[in-house]
């Protein structure tokens, strides 16, 4: 028999502290951060109100002319949750560059206080272009992230199980392994504890690592965890 830990979270608190056009207007790095992107569309404020419990944290996140800025959130006085703007507008990518915004590129290359980056995947669609050209990007600078599927209660079991698939597929084909992928549903909340677990678990292990890390044992040392036993 072994221990298998159970990491939970419980949002307590959760406050809008600033939004940064860029790099250099972000907070002090005091708190390990937690960054949410995707495409336009993906779900994203619906999950971060889901996540938060909040019906409209990140209402600031779709007021027109805010949404290429970085918001920044207090998570019980414990983490920032950082809603990044979302990618996919550029119409021409220029030649071995990014479509995505300089702010966000800046943001992730060169932010030592983040831990993971959570990108989010429409459920519904095959891997699109754009969204395995962000995770390349992430995975081949060794930035720690991880996938998560939005709106999966639009999707039939067997289609999110192959889209899924797909995506894992693609990433072994360039990494030995592959990041953790959520499954989440802002409507019936699906994948939340989860989501919120693999936070207070990154958090217990200490962020400051922030190379990719992948199928660790879990850290018994963590003081936030349930014990249950397991079968052999
Ligand atoms: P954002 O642009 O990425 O912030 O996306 P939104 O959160 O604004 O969501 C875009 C659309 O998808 C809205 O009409 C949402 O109501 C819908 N939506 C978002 N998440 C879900 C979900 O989990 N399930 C369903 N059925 N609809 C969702």
């Amino acid at each position: 028999m072994r221990t298998l830990i159970i990491y939970i979270m419980h949002i307590k608190s959760a406050i809008f502290d600033l939004s940064a056009p860029d790099l250099e207007l972000c907070p002090p790095e005091s708190l390990p951060e937690f960054a949410f992107i995707g495409r336009s569309n993906v779900g994203k404020s619906s999950l971060l109100n889901m996540l938060s419990g909040k019906k409209d944290l990140a209402r600031v996140s779709i007021t027109p002319g805010f949404t290429k800025l970085i918001n920044f959130f207090t998570i019980n006085n414990e983490w920032y949750l950082v809603d990044l703007p979302g990618y996919g507008f550029a119409k021409v990518a220029r030649e071995n560059s990014a479509k995505f915004n300089d702010a966000v590129t800046n943001y992730i290359a060169h932010r030592p206080s983040l831990a993971c980056v959570f990108v989010l995947i429409d459920a519904r669609h095959e891997p699109q272009g754009i969204d395995l050209e962000f995770v390349k990007w992430l995975g081949d600078r060794s930035t720690r992230f991880v996938l998560v599927f939005t709106k999966t209660d639009k999707t039939k079991p067997a289609q999110l199980q192959e889209n899924v698939e797909l995506f894992r597929v693609q990433m072994s084909l360039w990494w030995e392994e592959v990041p953790e992928i959520f499954t989440t549903s802002a409507v019936s909340g699906q994948g939340r504890n989860e989501l919120l677990g693999y936070v207070e678990r990154t958090l217990a292990k200490g962020w400051e690592e922030s190379e990719l890390e992948l199928e660790q044992e879990p850290d018994q040392s963590a003081d936030q965890v349930q014990e249950e036993p397991e079968e052999e």
